[in-house]
């Protein structure tokens, strides 16, 4: 397959609701800048009728779509990966699914790019999610500026346009947790944001629960910096002094006083526990990260790739 000037990647996992409506709205859009493009969909072991759908438009467009499908459900972030391995294009565009990222704003990330910049990063201006989850996505944001250093509005979001060489670093490192767009951000030399619009999620569910939400935040705490590790043991030493102190103090009382009561030992020995115990779940996050590394697990397994020959 010859080069394009811009790749789509774009990550599908039970989306059958959306994926034709995206399909047409994304070509169209595409079709009017102009230049040569392909579209990856990466089908996450999809359930429903996403892999059919996606069979059905691939066979009406194979010019111009490509579609990688997974053997089992991978991730929205591994999916991503999977499709940057595969691009042909000198530009790389990604966004959701499901139609909450118009796709009729990549033009105008596109036209920010000719002005220079190597990664032009969306923000959600109008965020159309539920309170919660937008207000923890700006903790999120704010938490993972201060530990990795990192700037970029809103790491979340995922319509955003990325020069070639961004893509090729990020598939070197082969870094499948979350934040794909955060060590993109590392990579880049001129990256900007700006605001996109967001709509409200026309068909089906949001694929995330609170669970796979913290799982994500601890992910990019862990991958990207010590800091978590590093309050650990500010916090340990703390915890140390303070126990010293009270030791000296119940010393004195029991020696000096011949006071007796036990309670508050319990309650001391409570909190030591409690530490020790955050404390080996931490060790364990960075355990669990270098023993992938060193089994050099494949991240993902392809079953099937439908493109032009
Ligand atoms: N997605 C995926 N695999 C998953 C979960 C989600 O490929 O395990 C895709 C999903 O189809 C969509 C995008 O990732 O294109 C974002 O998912 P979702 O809209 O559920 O996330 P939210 O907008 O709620 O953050
Ligand atoms: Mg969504």
């Amino acid at each position: 397959m010859q080069k394009v000037d811009i790749s789509v990647v774009i990550p599908v996992f039970n989306e059958q609701g959306n994926i034709e409506n995206l399909c047409r709205r994304l070509l169209k859009t595409l079709d009017s800048t102009a230049k040569s493009y392909e579209v990856i969909f990466v089908d996450d072991g999809s359930r429903d009728e996403t892999p059919a759908l996606l069979q059905k438009l691939f066979r009406d467009r194979s010019d111009v779509l490509r579609i990688i499908t997974f053997n089992g459900n991978y991730g929205q972030y591994v999916a991503i990966l999977a499709g940057f391995e595969h691009v042909h294009g000198e530009v790389v565009v990604t966004l959701d699914a499901d139609l909450q990222n118009p796709p009729e704003e990549i033009p105008r990330l596109l036209e920010k790019m000719d002005e220079g910049y190597d990664l032009v990063g969306g923000y959600r201006a109008k965020r159309k999610d539920n309170f919660f989850r937008t207000y923890a996505s700006k903790v999120v944001n704010q938490i993972r500026y201060k530990a990795t250093g990192i700037k970029m509005v809103d790491h979340g979001c995922m319509l955003r346009v990325y020069r070639r060489h961004i893509i090729d670093e990020v598939v070197k490192t082969r870094e499948t947790s979350t934040f794909i767009t955060a060590l993109a951000q590392k990579f880049a030399g001129h990256p900007v944001d700006i605001a996109v619009s967001h709509d409200e999620r026309i068909a089906g569910d949001s694929k995330y629960n609170l669970y796979k939400l913290i799982r994500i935040t601890f992910d990019l705490l862990t991958g990207f910096s010590l800091l978590p590790l590093q309050i650990f043991t500010m916090f340990g030493m703390l915890i140390s002094s303070l126990s010293s102190i009270y030791f000296f103090v119940e010393l004195f009382k029991k020696v000096v006083t011949h006071h007796h009561g036990y309670g508050l030992h319990f309650a001391f020995v409570f909190l030591l526990l409690s530490v020790i115990i955050l404390g080996i779940g931490l060790l364990g996050e960075y355990l669990g990260r270098a023993y992938f590394a060193v089994c050099g697990h494949p991240s993902f397994v392809i079953r099937d790739i439908l493109e032009k020959k």
